[in-house]
């Protein structure tokens, strides 16, 4: 089973083989996480996003890391909360198994996760943590040996705290 490991800070100096951006559907730059991505990893990252045409809700693309420690980033694009009755959960949960099938497809071992959908586009938190272990459990589950090591970078200490309760 992969190592499940909460760490408190910004998700951009952590030296995992990838970091996942919560990313929106243009790839082409936000705010919250995305702007740090973008910020830390330099231009490149833009011009290399643009090549993507976009991605759609629930999926995931691979861009170099370019000036971050992390060696690739994986851009996944969670769901906008709307009142939980429009497949919100099931398209989390498909942002972060999608995110790790194209880890796996690149041979990534380590990979930092931020806490998707639940800045700007208001998923609850609790509710997201939930989803978010599970399904990571699940995945390193079904493809054992593949994930070493999974980080939930936790930048808020509400989020922080939910993860530490959730995997203790
Ligand atoms: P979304 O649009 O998916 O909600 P946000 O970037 O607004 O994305 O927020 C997602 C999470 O990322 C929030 O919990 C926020 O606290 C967190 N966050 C913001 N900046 C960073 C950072 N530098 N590293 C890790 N997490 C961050």
């Amino acid at each position: 089973m992969a190592q499940l490991t909460v760490y408190k800070g910004d998700i951009t100096t952590l030296a995992a083989d990838a970091i996942v951006n919560a990313a929106n559907t243009s790839l082409l730059g936000g705010g919250g996480v995305d702007g740090a991505i973008h910020r830390a990893a330099g231009p490149e990252l833009l011009d290399a996003c643009r090549k993507l045409n976009g991605c759609k809700t629930g999926e995931a693309k691979i861009t170099p890391g370019f000036l971050l420690p992390a060696g690739y980033v994986i851009h996944a694009v969670g769901p906008v909360w709307r009142g939980g009755n429009n497949d919100e959960a099931l398209l989390l949960a498909n942002a972060y198994r999608n995110s790790l099938q194209i880890a796996v497809s690149h041979s990534i071992k380590t990979i930092a996760f931020p806490n998707i959908s639940t800045g700007v586009y208001n998923y609850p938190k609790e509710n997201a943590a939930t989803v978010a272990i599970k399904t990571v459990k699940d995945f390193c589950e079904s493809q054992p040996g593949m994930i070493s090591e999974v980080f939930f970078a936790c930048f808020d200490a509400e989020n922080y705290n939910i993860y530490v309760n959730l995997l203790q």
